[in-house]
């Protein structure tokens, strides 16, 4: 059985985590992601996480 231990560099490039030159996810959308951010999108994007307000709802 051979090792190929070599070929590791080339499969890192393909992990969805956060590379250098990655763009959003969306179709059409070129926006460039930063390397901080590790989620597919830009923040135009980004799927909406609405933080739920615990308890009372703020009407103002
Ligand atoms: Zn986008």
């Amino acid at each position: 059985m051979r090792v190929q231990g070599e070929r590791f560099t080339s499969i890192e490039r393909n992990l969805p985590t956060a590379a250098d030159g990655r763009v959003c996810g969306e179709v059409g959308c070129e926006a460039k992601l930063s390397i901080y951010n590790d989620q597919e999108f830009c923040a135009l994007h980004a799927p909406m996480v609405v933080p739920r307000m615990r308890g009372k709802v703020l009407d103002d």
